[in-house]
């Protein structure tokens, strides 16, 4: 028997780790409930995982086969079910088999600081139970580390990162194993701790004690797992959920994706970024239907002189790559979760004004479209990716407060948040990371709602205070005399702080920084 481990890829189909184990035959498919990773967790995220498996255990389900649920720490559990299932003592139902070679843990590779560090050590109790085990590449089309520059050096600027990554061979998405799972009543938790329990050796008493502990008869509660059901409206989990997302975007927006992508009043983006990083859809397949929609692209720009629509294909794509992009500079730089990419002569002087942070946070800081994507996180766990950077930019270059104060904000209720992306985007928003945005360039809050949200659409929608004020008043909000807005949106918070006033602090602040000072 084969153990399949499934961590961030909730999924049975294109799954290159579970193909392996299938190809072996009678894997045992298990998702552990591991408190470290919890704790790291929100609401939204947990209701989404716990969605995502409800469906994967059907779809094993209805193979005959089954998902194995278990809380714990991994480098207990897996070995032990290792051990339950280990070919050499039969398995629950009695069946052998003659190859050793056979009895393998397998998973596909995590590359954040945290699950390395997991890995590593089931990875060892796995060696001292005896147990053979697998990694494999999944979660990524380019694994970090294959796409260096021609030094051998990993990538630290994207643009030339992309041009490798566009130019490489993808691989096939993995079909759906409609064999080579385990059958559904040898994986019981009963018949499971039975197994481990008929046991001749003290690993495998411990093993049956383990189980006992750690096997879960369902799927938990939200509240099992010390959630509560959150308040924003998540979007739905699993694969047939992202894979509706996946077809409607290819369908038609991701042709006009390069136009529309900037305008969160507009459904311009795929919003599969919950689904990416739970794996509930694989990449290849992602990836798969990108080429298709090129291939549609092309038959549509037949006879005409541009390219326009398979221009717009390529850059989502290219924002894919930025997904593999942040996640090789994680994998090269663990640290960057909480350090600075970028080394300043001096540290940066941030101020930490809690009233002002406490006003970013709830969307009160009377710059409206600051506030509108502040609030569509609370309601949505998600926000446009034209908001993350005008709200990322007001954090840290007009309240002067640390990245980091952000990123830990974001994490707390984000229904995507991905450690890579996340801290990414934080750092170049923050002119302290790879890619940084240069420290002098300050986005103004009003000129991006002008631009980006003209008739203050999506501003209206997240801040009903404003839905009866019209567009031009309320992108001059901050200029208005308080008798003006008092007559327009009495509700509707004074801005907090004056622009231009900070974005001078800020090119001081950096300065100092800089050692320019
Ligand atoms: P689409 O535009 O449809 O893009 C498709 C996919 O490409 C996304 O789902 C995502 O996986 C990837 N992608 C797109 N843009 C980026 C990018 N700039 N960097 C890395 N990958 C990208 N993305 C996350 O997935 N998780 C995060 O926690 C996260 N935090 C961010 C924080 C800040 C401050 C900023 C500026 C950006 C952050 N992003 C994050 C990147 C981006 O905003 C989101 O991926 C995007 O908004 C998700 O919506 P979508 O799926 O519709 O994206």
């Amino acid at each position: 028997m084969t153990l399949f481990w499934h961590r961030r890829d909730v999924r049975a189909s294109d799954n290159r780790g579970l193909a392996a184990a299938a190809d072996e035959g009678d894997a045992v498919p298990v998702f552990v409930f591991d408190d470290e990773v919890l704790e790291h967790g929100n609401d939204a995220r947990v209701r989404f995982l716990l969605d995502s498996l409800a469906e994967l255990r059907e779809t094993y389900r209805e193979r005959g086969s089954d998902l194995v649920l278990a809380r714990g720490d991994p480098a207990a559990v897996i070995p032990a079910l290792a051990t339950a299932v280990d070919v050499e003592e039969g398995t629950p139902s009695g069946s052998q088999t003659s190859s050793d070679d056979a009895d393998r843990a397998h998973w596909n590779r995590d590359y954040t600081k945290l699950s390395r560090e997991r890995d590593a050590r089931v990875r060892l109790a796995l060696e001292r139970a005896g147990v053979a085990r697998e990694s494999h590449h999944d979660s990524q089309l380019h694994e970090p580390g294959t796409i260096r520059t021609n030094q051998g050096d990993p990538y630290s600027v994207y643009t030339y990162f992309w041009k490798k990554w566009r130019d490489r061979e993808k691989p096939d998405p993995f079909p759906t194993p409609d064999a080579g799972l385990a059958d559904r009543e040898d994986l019981t938790p009963t018949a499971l701790v039975d197994a481990a329990d008929a046991a001749d050796s003290d690993g495998e008493a411990e093993a049956a004690h383990v189980l006992d502990d750690a096997l879960l008869a369902d799927l938990p509660t939200i509240d099992d797992l010390g959630f509560e059901e959150p308040e924003a409206d998540v979007e739905p989990a699993g694969t047939a959920a992202a894979r509706e997302r996946l077809d409607s975007f290819c369908e038609e927006p991701i042709f006009h994706y390069d136009e529309d992508r900037d305008y969160p009043a507009k459904e311009g983006s795929s919003r599969l970024s919950g689904h990416l990083k739970f794996g509930t859809i694989g990449l290849r397949e992602v990836y798969a239907a990108t080429e298709s929609a090129m291939r549609e692209a092309r038959s549509r720009d037949e006879g005409s002189e541009g390219s326009e629509a398979q221009d717009n294909v390529e850059t989502f794509q290219s924002q894919l790559a930025w997904r593999e992009f942040y996640t090789q500079v994680l994998y090269f730089n663990p640290d960057v979760v909480t350090e600075n990419y970028k080394e300043y002569e001096q540290p940066i002087d941030w101020r930490d004004d809690a009233d002002e942070l406490a006003a970013w946070k709830a969307g009160e800081t009377g710059y409206p479209i600051v506030d509108a994507g502040m609030r569509q996180l609370r309601a949505e766990a998600w926000m446009h990716n034209r908001l993350r950077m005008i709200v990322a930019s007001f954090l840290t270059k007009d309240l002067l407060w640390d990245w980091r104060a952000g990123y830990e904000h974001f994490r707390e209720f984000l229904a995507d948040h991905d450690t890579a992306n996340d801290n990414g985007g934080w750092q170049w928003a923050a002119s302290t990371g790879t890619d940084a945005q240069p420290y002098f360039r300050i986005f103004n809050p009003t000129t991006q709602g002008e631009r980006y949200d003209p008739d203050a659409e999506y501003i209206r929608e997240y801040v009903p205070e404003l839905r009866g004020v019209d567009a031009e008043t309320i992108h001059d909000w901050p200029e208005l005399s308080d008798e003006e807005r008092a007559e327009a949106a009495p509700e509707y918070p004074h801005p907090i702080v004056a622009h231009g006033a900070r974005r001078e602090q800020a090119l001081a602040m950096y300065k100092r920084a800089r050692g320019e000072d």
